[in-house]
């Protein structure tokens, strides 16, 4: 039989596949060419399948496809200990809005190259970043020097600013000044990161990120969601990160903010709620009715000081067989 040859064969490993069977092969092996893994099984099968040029000997360590950070601000890592906790905001000299928005392309590509040669070194292989970032550009030459995958969305899409009384430090003039609230911007700029999905070996790929948190119009919330499902992307929206929001939401619409969501048609499987930590029985409701997902962001919830009036609610999600994905939200 005809040998296949591959560049690497990693050999003597515990192979936790994470295919549909959830197979584990030990001894196992993997076959790499080039970008791409062209076999997975035992190190007897791929043995006598490939000729490779190099060999890797795992020596029985456990070998298992990346973690993925489902909610990473990458450009984050460059303030890391700065801003400290929510609740320290005011006593800062600089406001964390006001700083974002002084950011470069040069200090968001040297953030992305620290942040990700950081996540690689600890397991992870691919983040999404929840368009937070001025030169997605920048970025995505930093993600693939690095060797990374990992998602983009169009910078902050927002065109509502009343919300933004609930959590002052994450708005500012100057931050608005570059990232403005407006409809038509938003709807210009939806699909701005989707020509990178034409590459099917593209390392950075588009989807569709509305900040939410009640900054999205009905109008656009449409739209984004129509743009998400005719792309066939994913389409991720903040909510629920702080009951101050979750209130003022319900002051200035007389809805529940996924309740609302679920109304306008915005929520189905390819939806993805991030932190949802401050939802109602009616918001879970939704999100069970619906199959959306949620992103879940550990040390953002601890550390906001919310979890005194707030139920943790994981286990009966979990329970409910709701589909939840850790995140960071960002280096702190
Ligand atoms: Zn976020």
């Amino acid at each position: 039989m005809n040998k296949r040859t591959c560049d690497i064969l990693i050999h003597n490993g515990q192979i936790f596949s994470m295919d549909p069977d959830r197979r584990i092969y030990c001894p196992g092996a993997v076959a790499i060419s080039g970008s791409r893994i062209v076999g997975v099984g035992t190190d007897a099968e791929l043995q006598q399948n490939f000729d490779a040029r190099e060999m890797i000997d795992a020596s029985g360590a456990i070998v298992h496809p990346g973690f993925i950070d489902a909610h990473n601000h990458i450009v984050h890592t460059s303030c890391r200990g700065i801003f400290g906790s929510y609740h320290d905001a005011e006593s800062l000299p600089v406001n964390f809005a006001d700083w974002k928005a002084s950011v470069t392309d040069a200090d968001e590509a040297a953030a992305t190259t620290m942040a990700g040669i950081e996540m690689l070194r600890n397991g992870f292989t691919m983040f999404i970043e929840p368009g937070s970032l001025f030169s997605t550009e920048a970025a995505a030459e930093a993600v693939e020097r690095v060797g990374l995958r990992a998602l983009f969305s169009p910078l902050y899409l927002w065109d509502r600013g009343e919300s933004f009384e609930a959590i002052p430090t994450l708005a500012s003039p100057s931050l608005m000044a570059r990232a403005t609230i407006d409809h038509d911007r938003c709807i210009k700029e939806l699909d701005a990161e989707l020509h990178r999905n034409r590459n099917a070996d593209a390392l950075v790929r588009g989807y569709i990120f509305v900040y939410g948190e009640g900054t999205a119009s009905p109008e656009l919330l449409r739209t984004a969601h129509a743009c998400a499902r005719e792309n066939d992307v994913p389409l991720h929206i903040h909510a629920g990160y702080l009951p101050e929001g979750a209130d003022l939401y319900r002051t200035l619409t007389g809805k529940r903010h996924l309740v609302h969501l679920q109304e306008l048609g915005f929520l189905d499987e390819n939806t993805v709620v991030v932190h949802a930590s401050a939802l109602d029985a009616d918001e879970e409701t939704a999100v069970h009715e619906t199959g959306c997902k949620i992103v879940w962001c550990p040390i953002a919830f601890f550390s906001l000081g919310i979890t005194f009036n707030i139920t943790f609610k994981m286990a009966e999600r979990y329970r409910r067989g709701v589909c939840v994905s850790l995140g960071t939200d960002g280096a702190r």
